[in-house]
């Protein structure tokens, strides 16, 4: 299967791509991204063969239906990381939380947040892609918290790619960043930088703009590449566990093949949405995506209105960072498969020149026929935690924005399946505040107090890292990031 690019080709780019190439150059003609040229369908057939069937087994033959072009050896050392999640023969548990709301934990990987889901094999699909071309490769990662561990937890120590993350100091949990700092390899360069977010990012995309920066690593044979969730290389590895979540409502016997249920999906962007919009395009029976958001709404703003409107908002730090975004790349595939490659150029360009675009009344009927959307605030998320808790189920802030966007999109005759994208080690001063009120706990503190509120026990990986040796020291201005990288390469 090939690749083609959502805002049209600008004759300077290839007309189609392979899976392999999409990866390894993931910005397509116009800014734009490349998507499938068309969807695989594997309707009811394809879940009732694979009832019976391992979570590798099932995503090794997605897999195959995109007939992507990686050898089968190094699809199986990818999935065969799903085998070090806490449980290798369900690395996705779906558990209830009350009757009709179900919750899919995608959070028990390595580094306990969703992005293991997919930076996990991606890692290996790089490295070997890089090895077997003989190139390589500098992957430049801005991260508020959670891509940083994963990423750097995929790349370590892996052939021909090396992995440079820069994280604000001061901006992240303490367990995001000794996740980080304690990262020991050759290959791996964490710089913390004297800021916030914005500015890790804003220095990240002047580093990628610079000449001499680029001329320096031509010198030395190195390309870049970005492992964020625009590269497709990821998003294929996030259409499996919707699958395999609705099939294991089935093997529950909670519905039977063919049955529609929501999928509820705490957003930034849009990645994980998007893996579930694909999964219903080949024949998911869903009855439609819920987005949740947090303050920062602009999801919720455009499936509810069909306006993208980014003008006078500025970004808000809530108790949900990983879903606090204006910009959330991905909507741009669905705008894409809905209208075509000219309207999403011209909405995307609208967007790139006046922060603003808005849909007709027919295309937004046609986007709210797949995706319905709610926020939650801080406060409301804190009370459906706390709710929760009582009623036996430990969440964290990101996951509880879906359970007020449940509560206004989900009919109750058809059960939801809501996605928990973080354990509650990752949040733990935010949790210990929703359940006792008590607030700006230390993380240690926090874990403390709610494994023992809470009867459970702190994972070995987190409770390991405020023992570790850091590893990483590198704290800097954000002028001299260019120099410290071509240090480091
Ligand atoms: C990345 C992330 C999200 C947002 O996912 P998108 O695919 O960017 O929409 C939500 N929750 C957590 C914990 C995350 O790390």
């Amino acid at each position: 299967m090939h690749f083609i690019e959502t805002r049209g080709n600008d004759g300077t780019h290839p007309l189609k791509v392979t899976f392999s190439e999409a990866i390894l150059s993931p910005i397509a003609s116009y800014g734009g991204l490349y998507v499938p040229e068309t969807l695989p369908e594997l309707g009811t057939a394809f879940l009732e063969k694979h009832l019976g069937s391992g979570y590798k087994e099932m995503a090794k033959d997605i897999l195959a239906r995109f007939e992507v072009d990686i050898d089968e050896a190094v699809i199986d050392e990818a999935l065969s990381l799903y085998d070090r999640f806490d449980d290798p023969s369900n690395p996705v548990p779906v558990v209830k939380v009350k009757d009709g709301l179900y919750v899919s934990e995608l959070y028990h990987g390595p580094t306990r947040a969703f992005k293991d889901m997919a930076l996990q094999p991606f890692g290996v699909v790089l490295s070997s892609i890089a090895q077997k071309r003989d190139e390589n490769y500098l992957i430049l990662a801005a991260t508020s918290g959670d891509t940083g561990p994963a990423a750097l937890e995929t790349f370590k120590n892996r052939a021909n790619v090396k992995v440079a993350c820069m994280y604000p100091d001061g901006g992240t949990s303490d367990v995001q960043r000794l996740q980080m700092v304690t990262e020991d390899a050759p290959n791996l360069k964490v710089i913390g930088i004297r800021g916030n977010f914005d500015d890790a990012q804003s220095a990240l995309k002047r580093l990628l703009a610079s000449e001499t920066f680029k001329a320096k690593l031509q010198e030395k044979h190195i390309k870049l590449s970005a492992a964020n969730s625009v590269n497709f290389g990821r998003i294929i590895f996030q259409i499996m566990y919707h699958i395999h979540s609705y099939l294991e409502l089935v093997r529950q016997g909670i519905i039977a093949v063919g049955d529609k249920v929501y999928l509820d999906v705490p957003s930034g962007n849009f990645g994980n949405v998007l893996g579930a919009y694909y999964a219903l395009k080949m024949g998911l029976p869903v009855e439609k995506l819920i987005v949740a958001s947090n303050e920062n709404n602009i999801l919720t703003e455009l499936i509810q209105t069909g306006r993208y409107d980014m003008r006078g908002k500025s970004l808000i730090a809530t108790t949900s960072p990983a879903m606090d975004i204006l910009k959330s790349s991905n909507v741009e595939r669905v705008l894409y498969d809905l209208y075509g490659a000219q309207r999403t150029r011209e909405l995307m360009q609208q967007l790139d020149n006046e922060k603003y675009y808005e849909l007709t009344p027919g295309e937004l009927s046609v986007l709210q026929a797949y995706f319905c959307a709610d926020f939650a605030t801080a406060e409301e998320g804190r009370r459906y935690m706390k709710a929760a808790f009582e009623n036996g189920y430990l969440m964290d802030p990101h996951t509880a924005t879906c359970f007020k966007a449940y509560e206004s999109c989900a009919r109750e005759n058809i059960p939801t399946i809501a996605y928990s994208t973080a354990e509650w080690t990752k949040f733990s001063p935010t949790i210990a505040e929703a359940l006792t009120g008590e607030q700006g706990a230390r993380d240690i503190d926090a874990l403390k107090a709610i494994a023992e509120t809470a009867g459970v026990t702190i994972p070995p990986m987190i409770e390991a890292l405020f023992e570790k040796p850091i590893a990483q020291k590198t704290v800097i201005d954000k002028e001299k990031i260019e120099e410290e990288i071509l240090t480091f390469i």
